[in-house]
């Protein structure tokens, strides 16, 4: 009861904050921890606290994940939300952090092992389950996947077959409009909108757009992602006996690195690029904040982003941001900022 009542007055927003392990790419030092995690019963799996120059800054979270929890229990937190987009909610799904802290991983994983997949494809194959075993109570579901990347303010389609490696094959420069109907569905010109009817279909098209993102060279992570890429699916449900209809869309989010300038060496295209980022996810933050205070003024045309997320944020729709965290002690001060806007928004 309590809980709800909590849920209700932050207008469905949690926000999970998630440490990845230590690994051996990870600076000198990094056997000198700078994380902590409370263990006091109030903030027992929800708290973590940072030390930076002997001084400690604590935070509490819905939930905080430490460098034990696997993909498979990150999961478990989320499958019920991941549910409801299937009872006709509308969901957002992002992870946030600098580049290196683990958002791809939590959201699409590592291929290599099946224990490794990201909250992405578990996500997929728990609607498609789900899916079949509705169809028992006479529910027939009809699924369509989009993905996109928006680079320095610009859409680019990650399904398009046009694509040749990075560069949109054709003519006529595409121009992406974003448009929001009455109905609160959202429409971007010209992008490939792909019916998809099993976790086979969908993989391919994963796997498709992972190959057209692009990625750009940093001094702190080659392949450090400078776009967000946007996955939605697009849920609608007719009940054959009831005749009840739903419409659900999940959309789940790997945000761009949220690194300051400084650190990453920026210089002319890069630097362009980085102030495109900042200005997007500090919109996104923005509009998160006003909607967790219930502002009546929540400023979503401020970026490309937080347009095109529109009818999925706010109102009865629920979101959810990672906040991923790196342990390494060269990260504390990225670490503090990521964690004070994820506070922010909490
Ligand atoms: P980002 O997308 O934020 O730049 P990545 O997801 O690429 O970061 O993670 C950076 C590195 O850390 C990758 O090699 C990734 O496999 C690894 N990693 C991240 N999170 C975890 C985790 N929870 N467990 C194991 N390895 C992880
Ligand atoms: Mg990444």
């Amino acid at each position: 009861k309590l809980l709800n009542t909590i849920l209700e007055l932050k207008g469905n927003i949690r926000v999970f904050c998630r440490v990845r392990p230590l690994l051996p790419d990870d600076g000198a030092g990094a056997e000198n921890p700078y994380i902590c995690y409370p263990t006091s019963t109030e903030s027992l799996g929800r708290g973590i606290d940072v030390i930076q120059n002997g001084q400690k800054h604590q935070f509490t979270f819905d939930k905080v994940f430490t460098h034990e929890y696997s993909q498979e229990d990150v999961f478990v937190e989320i499958s019920q939300l991941v549910q409801s987009a299937l009872d006709g909610y509308k969901v957002c799904i992002f992870a946030y952090g600098q580049t290196g802290s683990g958002k791809t991983y939590t959201m699409m994983g590592s291929s290599e092992t099946p224990e490794q997949k990201g909250l992405i494809p578990r996500s997929l194959e728990q609607i498609f389950k789900s899916s079949q075993l509705l169809s028992s109570q006479g529910w027939n579901y009809k699924m369509q996947a989009s993905m996109l990347e928006i680079y320095n303010e610009t859409i680019r389609d990650l399904l398009s077959t046009n694509r040749v490696g990075n560069l949109e094959n054709g003519a006529a420069a595409k121009q992406y409009t974003i448009k929001h109907d009455a109905n609160g569905n959202t429409h971007v010109s010209d992008l490939t909108v792909v019916d998809v009817c099993s976790i086979k279909e969908v993989s391919y098209l994963l796997h498709q757009a992972a190959q057209s993102r692009s990625v750009g060279k940093t001094q702190m992570n080659e392949q450090s992602s400078r776009s967000h890429c946007v996955f939605t699916l697009r849920i609608s449900g007719v009940n054959e006996s009831t005749e009840q209809q739903v419409h659900g869309v999940l959309n789940l989010i790997d945000l761009a690195g949220s690194e300051r300038l400084s650190k990453s060496g920026s210089t002319g295209d890069r630097l362009r690029e980085t102030q495109a980022i900042n200005k997007s996810l500090s919109s996104l933050s923005d509009v998160i904040f006003a909607l967790a205070k219930k502002e009546d003024h929540v400023p979503f045309r401020n970026s490309k982003l937080t347009y095109l997320l529109q009818p999925c944020l706010g109102g009865d729709s629920k979101t959810l941001m990672f906040v991923n965290i790196s342990p390494d002690p060269s990260s504390v001060g990225e670490s503090l900022c990521s964690l004070r806007l994820a506070a922010r928004v909490n």
